[in-house]
């Protein structure tokens, strides 16, 4: 949740740090200790004393550490999730390769301890989340950021770890538009100083995003050959998804299709390894495109597949038609869900 806040406040043309890069806020304790005594000493009252003083003390605290906290500052909120004992599933992925070919290899070994735990469980299907305000500190209302954040993650993106592995797609009850959303988090940063952007980042950033929907019929080929595709680990109760994200993402079984594989072809290593990511050890970075299993939304035919990323727009264009190939698409199979977000973001700019 705190990687795509940052993502939003940047978007927004706002600061946020990076909190594993050993550059994040501090709360500034001893100018917070110092405006509190000077303000009693001007006889405040302490409420309004702390309050303006807290103020002090966040001055160079950005938007998300402000919600997530950081060094001396407690998150503004609780996060609790509970889940029905009936919701749960073992662990389970699945590929068109069998067992010792490379896509059903590298997810075995990826996925090694999850595979052979007996305990290594997934939430698939209804749970609740209940997030509680604590009251106290600045006058912000902390629950209508989450659930505007939480609105704009469910619409153009996922939930938790491992969204590069087809993870994390929900939905919820009473989820806002994106615009009010984005309004909804572009008023509460209005609310304070802007901190001057740290030199060259090259953080995750709304301002280079896209997202697509795709739609694929039940009787889709690819999808008929997915519906055979060989489990890694144990096999799906649930018929509402078909977890072979990697096939696509990767390389396709069989073909030479899949996203990484045709975009090596065009792009060449090294721009593959940006985008795609790498573990090799001195260019190690994270992916840069993130593929969803396939997955039924209540009562509509068909599955759907979400593919979003953060780079030039000529990588996703490049993206969404060799998806399309993947599947034999035709344009009105695919939804642009950022089209809103970007007109947005792009108003935000003209006004700074
Ligand atoms: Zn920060």
């Amino acid at each position: 949740m705190r990687w795509w806040y940052e993502a939003i406040v940047r978007g927004m043309g706002g600061y946020a740090c990076d909190p594993t890069s050993g550059k994040s806020c501090k709360f500034n304790a001893e100018a917070y200790n110092k405006e509190y005594r000077r303000l009693l000493e001007a006889n405040e009252s302490k409420e309004l004393a702390s309050k303006h003083a807290l103020e002090v003390g966040l001055k160079e605290v950005c938007p998300a550490c402000r919600l997530f906290g950081c060094t001396g500052w407690k998150r503004r909120f609780k996060l609790e999730t509970f889940v029905d004992a009936n919701q749960i599933e073992s662990f389970n992925l699945a590929t068109l390769d069998k067992k010792k070919s490379f896509n059903n290899w590298w997810l075995s070994s990826i996925f090694e301890k999850s595979i052979k735990s007996d305990h290594s469980n997934m939430t698939f299907g209804k749970f609740n989340l209940v997030i509680t305000e604590f009251t106290n500190s600045t006058s912000l209302i902390i629950s209508s950021q989450i659930h505007s954040l939480l609105s704009i993650m469910s619409t153009i993106g996922a939930i938790g770890a491992k969204n590069q592995y087809g993870y994390g797609i929900f939905d919820f009850k009473n989820k806002k538009n994106i615009i009010d959303s984005l309004k909804e988090i572009k008023l509460f940063l209005d609310d304070f100083d802007k901190i001057p952007e740290a030199s060259g980042t090259n953080f995750y950033s709304l301002d280079q995003f896209w997202c697509y929907e795709f739609s694929l019929a039940e009787d889709n080929k690819t999808v008929l050959r997915f519906k055979k595709a060989n489990p890694v680990g144990k096999n799906s109760k649930s018929s509402q998804y078909i977890p072979v994200s990697f096939d696509i993402r990767y390389k396709l079984p069989g073909t030479e299709l899949g996203l990484r594989n045709n975009f090596l072809k065009k792009y060449g290593k090294q721009k593959t390894r940006q985008i795609f990511g790498t573990i090799k050890k001195d260019e190690k970075t994270s992916s840069h495109i993130f593929v969803s299993h396939i997955f039924k939304k209540n009562n509509n035919p068909g599955y759907f597949l979400k593919i979003w990323g953060f780079t030039d727009e000529d990588i996703g264009n490049f993206i969404e038609s060799t998806t399309k190939d993947m599947f034999s698409l035709s344009s009105h199979e695919v939804i642009r869900k950022d089209i809103e977000l970007k007109a947005f973001l792009d108003g935000v700019k003209d006004d700074l």
